[in-house]
């Protein structure tokens, strides 16, 4: 590190948003710092995405073993998973990452400073002792997993504590049905674990499109993990050293489960940063609001990512991040990120990609009849030869007389991949007559979206 304390741009936050808009100010030929207190990549490559998507390949491979190889004809004899091989190829794979992260920054010129960050006044930022200057800082620390502050709420860990777990655990009770809560009860289920999701709503996954919460809830319970609805945990009591159950406001208990996994949300990382000392207030729930150049309220200071109260995916920081320093180092004044048709999956058993309205949300905003909705529910060629049928379901939502697609919400296998190509069309505007001109591929479950009726 060099003694260098004046900078174009300091970054607070080396996760997807920070590094990305690091990287592309200093290609601009912008002097960068970027701070991290932790491991490079942040929540996506060392607890979010990343070993997530390892875990759900495990668990899929898992599932396809056990569940239809032998319709197959294959006869593959499971005899058992080692956790500890899993989880530490795992983490060898991360370890690589973040020497890509930090190769890639060495190589574009960015200055890299280990260590917690503080803002100190207008245009300047402190780590422990030393002080740094420039005139435009980023804000991309990131979020946090919430913990409620109910009795015994110690007993449980979050999703970070899910990625330092050393066993595959018997039982697990999982609190909360929204992505986190969902994917890592399909992980823990698909692997082995006898998992119970606890709901405190009518459904899982309350936000998307009907279609694909009841689906995958039904799927999932066919599969076995049972699902407690309007269940909100009053306290939690520890059995035994590995043992813990979960009372509601009726004193009722749920148990006893060997892990208890919250997945109730999250909140940003913005408490110990010092945001008084240059006039920023957040939000109630701690987050820095921003406007739609990611500005915050203070001159020359930007926030993005999950510590601003927008949508907390990696792609949408990364785009924002690379855009604001294009916007601020190349001279492309009215450059900001568009947060409307943002493709998304849930890594859920099986998967779901969704991008644009739910059908609530398109009655919502338009009037009912200009509303046009197309549907289709089947069971995906796959499980043609087995007994073991799982359902697929896709719906488009049309929107007035050129019928442009306004919705697409698909559940099944491969929805995960197909979600990215349908959203490029659905962003140019295509209507439901471009995708009927569309010739099928067949045989695949994507060909049904062209072929709806
Ligand atoms: P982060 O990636 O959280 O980075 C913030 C960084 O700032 C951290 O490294 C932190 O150490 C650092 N920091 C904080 N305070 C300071 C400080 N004062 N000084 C210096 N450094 C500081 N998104 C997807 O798109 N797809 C997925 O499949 C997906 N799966 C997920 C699974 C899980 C279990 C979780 C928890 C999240 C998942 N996400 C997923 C969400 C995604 O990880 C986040 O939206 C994304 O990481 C946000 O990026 P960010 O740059 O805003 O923050
Ligand atoms: P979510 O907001 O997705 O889900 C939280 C869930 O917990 C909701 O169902 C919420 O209900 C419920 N909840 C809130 N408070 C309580 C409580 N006290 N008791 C019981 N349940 C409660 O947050 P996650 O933590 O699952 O994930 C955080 C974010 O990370 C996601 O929103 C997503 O943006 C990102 N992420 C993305 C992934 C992906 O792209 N595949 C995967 C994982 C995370 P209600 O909605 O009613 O408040």
């Amino acid at each position: 590190m060099s003694n260098q304390k004046s900078f174009d741009y300091i970054v607070i936050g080396g996760g997807s948003g920070g590094i990305a808009s690091a990287n592309r100010a200093a290609m601009h030929g912008a002097s960068v710092l970027l701070i991290e207190a932790g491991k490079l990549g942040g929540t996506c490559v060392n607890r979010g995405c990343v070993p997530k998507k390892v875990m759900w390949n495990a668990s899929h491979l898992a599932q396809l073993a056990k569940h239809h190889a032998g319709d197959y004809g294959l006869d593959l004899d499971l005899s058992g998973l080692s956790w500890s091989e899993l989880v530490e190829r795992r983490e060898a794979y991360i370890q690589r990452l973040n020497g890509v992260y930090l190769h890639n920054l060495n190589r574009n010129g960015v200055t890299v400073k280990q260590g917690r960050a503080r803002l100190d006044g207008p245009g300047a930022v402190l780590v422990d002792d030393e002080r740094f200057e420039a005139p435009h800082i980023l804000i991309a620390t990131g979020g946090r997993p919430k913990i409620p502050e109910v009795p015994g709420a110690e007993h449980g860990i979050s999703s970070d504590g899910f990625f330092q777990l050393t066993a595959l655990p018997k039982t697990a009770a999982i609190v909360g049905s929204g992505y986190i809560g969902v994917e890592l009860a399909g992980v823990l289920h698909g692997l082995g674990t006898k998992v119970s999701l606890f709901s405190k709503d009518d459904d899982i996954l309350r936000h998307f499109d009907p279609m694909l919460s009841l689906g995958l809830q039904e799927e999932m319970e066919n599969d076995g993990v049972h699902i407690e609805r309007h269940m909100l945990v009053d306290s939690v009591r520890k059995l035994s050293d590995d043992q813990v159950c979960l009372v509601d406001a009726q004193g009722i208990e749920y148990g006893p489960f060997e892990k208890l996994i919250w997945a109730i949300g999250r909140e940003p990382q913005t408490a110990a940063l010092n945001l008084e000392s240059i006039g920023i207030e957040t939000t109630a729930d701690g987050y820095i609001p921003v406007d739609e150049f990611e500005n915050t309220s203070a001159t020359g200071v930007y926030a993005l990512g999950d510590v601003a109260p927008r949508l907390q995916l990696t792609p949408t920081a990364i785009a924002a991040g690379r855009k604001l320093a294009r916007r601020l180092f190349n001279k492309e004044h009215d450059l900001k990120q568009d947060y409307d048709h943002v493709p998304t999956v849930v890594f859920s058993h099986p998967p779901i990609g969704t991008v644009g309205l739910t059908e609530p949300q398109a009655y919502e905003r338009y009037d009912r009849d200009d509303i046009q909705i197309f549907k289709s529910d089947f069971v995906n060629m796959f499980y043609a030869l087995g007994d073991r049928k799982v359902r697929s379901r896709v719906k488009m939502i049309c929107l007035g007389k050129e019928q442009r697609v306004i919705g697409l919400h698909v559940f099944g296998d491969g929805a995960d991949e197909m979600i990215q190509g349908f959203a490029v069309a659905i962003k140019m505007g295509a209507t439901k007559a471009d995708f009927d001109a569309t010739v099928a591929v067949h045989p695949t479950a994507a060909e049904e979206l062209v072929l709806l009726k």
